[in-house]
């Protein structure tokens, strides 16, 4: 492609709306350019990194025996009804003003309908079906390029199995694809064990990619054993609170003011570990202390695990009636009618410190075994960083990261709200068993930029890139330049290798480097007067900055082999 005839919008300045540098250099390089909150029209150069994006997903979903469908982005809401989802997507899926119809943000309930009108006979199974299409979702605040848009394209995977032993194999082998497509695309992630949210089903696995600046998940990760989990069910060694020889009498303490447990601890001059904090939940009707250690962080998916469902907090008003005291002065002695559920660390613990339910009054020398009926001890905790892995004993570090794919295994969720059935061998009615695959294609080309950038712009992977090379005619104003820099312009294209050819007249070689660099193709090759005297061309790898001059005729073996 000539870049004298091409559109390739590219921008000095950094716009100011774009916070992250993948967002920043996919404006700046011209591979995109918004047309509203959280949607962006890609333009030919962005067009191509993703047309390379799918054909890889496409290649390894083909090659686990994934059959490729392109199912409607309009979906007849009822469908959407019989599965209870128009209610648990609320606001994120658009709805559509003048027919019963949603924008699909994902395709589980089109791909059981047509099971279920379709496959009768276990015989049929298993299947894996998959599309790349694209998704909507009325994200409330589009944010950080297409990282979070409200239109992107998916590449969105299910399978259909009769017993669970084939829905883990179906599970087993997306793992595999996608393990290799990340690779692929030239990216260093990490898989982690994931709560499965909205989705609903028995188990799920996320495909994290760190990202300081544009990460919205939260992993914990060991960087000595590899262990990577969700921050929402990641655990840690921290250390149980030490059951001291003796349990004192209880006794109550004055703590005017006293708000927080550093406070408390700075004034009673004892360790943050001992403090007992108290916090008060309604869990199905029931009042609910939580006993955190010190300054622990309660983490609620756990807690919601252990419960089993939601649960809400109390107004200040309905804590006061409870419990007599105010958030900061509440604590487990003397409490009526609770449940309590303590965090491992406090398991047979004692000599703790906890509010009095009076405000201004703390309680010292509790003893969790002698005084409080504990009815659950559980792991409520959020990790911290350099907490010690449980695994290998080592540091863990938080780190932000991006989803860039993740796997679900359903279950039968969808096959039973919407009666999808198969008929076995004694012709019993056996609900389809689904899995569900998702892989966001505009986010690969992100994370692949956030990994590979430099100040002077993007450095694509040969994979991803929109062109291999970058040829650049230094002067070519100059007769001997054009002549050569068109021939190797021809050589290359008629051996099938992608060149993108700045030919521009009038442009100074400054400018062209400077081009050249932000777009970045893995290999540049400069075509100047100076080198041209001698025969001599020059290659530079945007990766490395190596630079080699070259004999012209040898440019093309050169470009061949890397
Ligand atoms: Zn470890």
């Amino acid at each position: 492609m000539r870049l004298s005839q091409s559109f390739f919008p590219t921008l000095k300045e950094i716009p100011s709306d774009a916070q992250i540098p993948s967002h920043q250099l996919m404006m700046r390089a011209g591979l995109m350019r918004p047309l509203a909150a959280g949607i962006y029209s890609f333009l030919p150069l962005g067009f191509r990194v993703l047309q390379k994006i799918m054909n890889i997903i496409r290649e390894e979903m083909n090659a686990i025996g994934g059959q490729e469908f392109h199912l409607p982005a309009l979906n007849p809401i009822e469908l959407w009804e019989e599965t209870g989802r128009v209610k648990a997507f609320g606001d994120i899926l658009f709805q559509i003003k003048n027919r019963p119809l949603v924008l699909a943000p994902t395709h589980e309930e089109i791909i059981c309908h047509i099971a279920k009108n379709h496959i009768k006979s276990y015989k049929e199974l298993p299947q894996i079906w998959y599309q790349i299409q694209t998704k909507f979702r009325n994200e409330p605040r589009p944010r950080s390029g297409v990282l979070r848009g409200r239109q992107f394209t998916m590449k969105d995977a299910y399978s259909l199995d009769y017993t669970w032993e084939g829905l883990d194999k179906s599970y087993a082998l997306h793992e595999e694809a996608y393990k290799k497509i990340f690779t692929r695309c030239g990216l260093k992630f990490f898989i982690v064990g994931a709560s499965s949210g909205a989705m609903g089903g028995s188990g799920s696995q996320e495909f994290l990619l760190e990202s300081a600046e544009g990460g919205e998940d939260s992993a914990v990760v060991c960087d000595n054993c590899g262990y990577a989990a969700n921050l929402e069910v990641a655990v840690s060694n921290a250390p149980r609170v030490e059951r001291l020889p003796e349990s004192k009498k209880r006794e109550q303490l004055f703590t005017p003011n006293i708000k927080t447990i550093k406070q408390l601890s700075e004034f009673l001059r004892v360790e943050t570990t001992r403090l007992a904090k108290s916090l008060v939940y309604n869990v199905a009707g029931k009042p609910t202390l939580i006993l955190m250690c010190g300054t622990d962080q309660l983490n609620e998916a756990k807690l919601m695990r252990e419960l089993g469902g939601e649960f809400r907090a109390y107004s200040d008003e309905e804590l006061f009636d409870l419990t007599g005291a105010d958030a900061g002065s509440i604590g487990p002695i003397g409490l009526k009618n609770f449940q309590i559920i303590a965090d491992k660390r406090l398991e047979q613990s004692n000599e703790l410190i906890s509010g009095a339910n009076k405000n201004d009054f703390h309680i010292a020398h509790i003893d969790l075994e002698r005084d409080i009926s504990v009815s659950k001890y559980a792991d409520l905790r959020i990790v911290e960083t350099g907490e010690l892995c449980t695994h290998c004993g080592k540091e863990l570090r938080i780190i932000n990261a991006i989803e860039l794919g993740h796997i679900f295994k359903l279950g039968t969720k969808y096959a039973d709200a919407m009666h999808a059935t198969v008929l076995n061998e004694e012709g019993k009615e056996l609900p389809i068993i689904m899995g569900s695959y998702g892989i966001g294609v505009e986010r690969i080309a992100a994370c692949h930029i956030e990994q590979n950038h430099d100040v002077n712009g993007i450095i694509w992977d040969k994979a991803l890139a929109p062109f291999l090379v970058h040829l650049i005619s230094v002067n070519a104003e100059n007769e001997n330049v054009i002549v050569a820099s068109n021939k190797l312009y021809e050589q290359l294209t008629s051996e099938k290798i992608e060149v993108i050819f700045d030919d521009r007249v009038g442009v100074s070689p400054g400018f062209k480097f400077k081009d050249a660099d932000l777009l970045g193709m893995p290999l540049q090759l400069i075509v100047g007067d100076r080198n041209l005297k001698q025969g001599n061309v020059e290659i530079k790898i945007r990766k490395t900055g190596e630079r080699t001059i070259l004999p012209v005729e040898k440019a093309y073996d050169f470009i061949a082999k890397f």
